[in-house]
């Protein structure tokens, strides 16, 4: 399996990091514009995989080089800044995205190639690379909330003393300042999150759970404040994907692609069913009123942004 990360700046190389050490792939290309950038990458990251998986791993300054890759991951543009919100980043990364995605799509087979998003702001840049590509919309993927997900688990994981993989806790909607805890169905083991808490003798009041909201939502900001840029996470988030698309599992993670709701074409993230062919399944979870009126909310901000672009 060959697999091409175009943009290796931070995210890209803990990308090409995370993917190589799966032990799925035996060939990753990265292009950048930066070639001298890209070519440092490919040798450093050479150089670690003697000590893993034996992974062919080379710099291409032409998008030819990118032929034969069965996934295209989009790690390229701007980040961030400490203060910017990932929209701010909208009209610059935009370009970004018209930039790559026609010159990705004249060297991989239509009929097979899966494309990643992860640059920001990712739902908006999903529904431009799913337009500019032409490809089924259901192998478009972003990342979405994948990331935001794990941090919500993390966070109930410490409250609750349990594992964050027996936690089955989704955040829905845009990934960014909109996103949405869907409360209403979180499980821990095969408990109701009410039900576990009770047992455990640990309860999330509704003051705690405020701080959770905030907490997921402020994470990236934090991070961007103490680190300058976010990386590790994102890393382990592509090669989860890269990994479930490889492998075809059809596991539910939350990601987000292009689709009609509610007569409206957004991309949002959902709960869905992922294997080889891209997403297969959208599953639209248990919501209380609340989590839907926020829920539309995520979405029309996600679409408004679209429309600024046109
Ligand atoms: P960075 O500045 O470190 O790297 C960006 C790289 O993109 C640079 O090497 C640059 O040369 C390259 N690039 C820019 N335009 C290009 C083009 N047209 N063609 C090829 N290469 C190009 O930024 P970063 O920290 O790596 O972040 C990259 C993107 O990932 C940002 O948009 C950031 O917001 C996003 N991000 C997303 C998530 C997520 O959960 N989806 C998480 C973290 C970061």
């Amino acid at each position: 399996m060959k697999v091409a990360i175009i943009g290796i700046g931070t995210v890209g190389s803990a990308v090409a990091t995370a993917v190589k050490n799966t032990g799925l792939v035996n060939e990753i290309v990265l292009y950048d514009r930066d070639e001298i950038r890209a070519r440092a990458a490919a040798e450093d990251l050479g150089h670690a995989s003697t000590f893993s998986f034996d992974v062919k791993i080379n710099s291409v300054n032409d998008y030819r080089g990118i032929r034969g890759s069965e996934v295209v991951i989009i790690s390229a543009g701007a980040n961030q800044k400490p203060g910017q919100t990932r929209m701010d980043l909208l009209g610059a990364n935009a370009n970004v995205i018209r930039d790559i995605v026609p010159r990705v799509m004249k060297n991989v087979d239509p009929k097979r190639v899966v494309l990643i998003v992860v640059t920001n702001p990712l739902d908006i840049m999903v529904m431009l690379a799913s337009q500019l590509s032409g490809l089924p919309e259901s192998r478009v993927i972003g990342t979405g909330t994948m990331l935001d997900s794990a941090r919500l688990k993390i966070i109930l994981s410490r409250l609750l003393g349990v594992s964050s993989q027996s936690i089955n806790g989704y955040v829905l909607g845009e990934h960014g300042d909109t996103s949405v805890i869907n409360w209403s169905s979180i499980s821990i083991g095969n408990l109701p999150l009410n039900d576990f808490c009770k047992q455990v003798r640990i309860p999330v009041s509704a003051a705690s759970r405020k701080t959770i909201d905030y907490r997921v939502h402020n994470a990236a900001y934090e991070i961007i404040q103490g680190r300058g840029a976010t990386w590790d996470g994102i890393g382990a988030v592509v090669s989860d994907l890269l990994r479930c698309i490889i492998n075809n599992e059809k596991r539910i993670l939350t990601v987000s692609k292009k689709e009609i709701i509610g007569n409206k074409p957004v991309a949002v993230s959902l709960p869905r069913i992922v294997g080889s062919d891209g997403i297969i399944t959208t599953l639209f979870p248990k919501m209380n009123a609340e989590e839907t009126k926020f829920l539309k909310k995520s979405m029309e901000v996600i679409e408004s942004g679209f429309k600024k672009l046109k």
